[in-house]
């Protein structure tokens, strides 16, 4: 399933905090990350919808034109993995 980084999931259903938003949420203009990727927990790791895209992301999102769709995933992936590169050498 393919994230469009809305950030819902993580703000109402953490396995951390839940019912509260996650404590390691990160916001980056409209797009949300996790602050811990590569250390998630395995709820977080195993966490899926039956669709390609997440329906929740469309929702919250707005995103419907499928290049807009596109787009958003591209950068909201090459965000992430910018902050895990970041997080890995934090960690060393
Ligand atoms: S640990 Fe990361 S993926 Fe899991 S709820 Fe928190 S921010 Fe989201
Ligand atoms: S698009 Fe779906 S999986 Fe991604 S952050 Fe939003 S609710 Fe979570």
């Amino acid at each position: 399933m393919d994230c469009l980084y809305c950030g819902d999931c993580c703000l109402r259903m953490s396995p951390k905090s839940a019912p509260d938003p996650c404590p390691d949420i990160i916001q980056d203009g409209s797009y949300y990350f996790c602050g811990c990727y590569a250390t998630r927990p395995r709820e977080c790791v195993n966490h899926e919808f039956q669709a390609r895209y997440c329906p929740i992301g469309f929702e919250k999102t707005g995103c419907r034109n499928p290049q807009n769709v596109a787009l958003r995933i591209d950068t909201g992936w090459e965000k992430i993995q910018i902050r895990t590169e970041q997080e890995k050498r934090n960690n060393v």
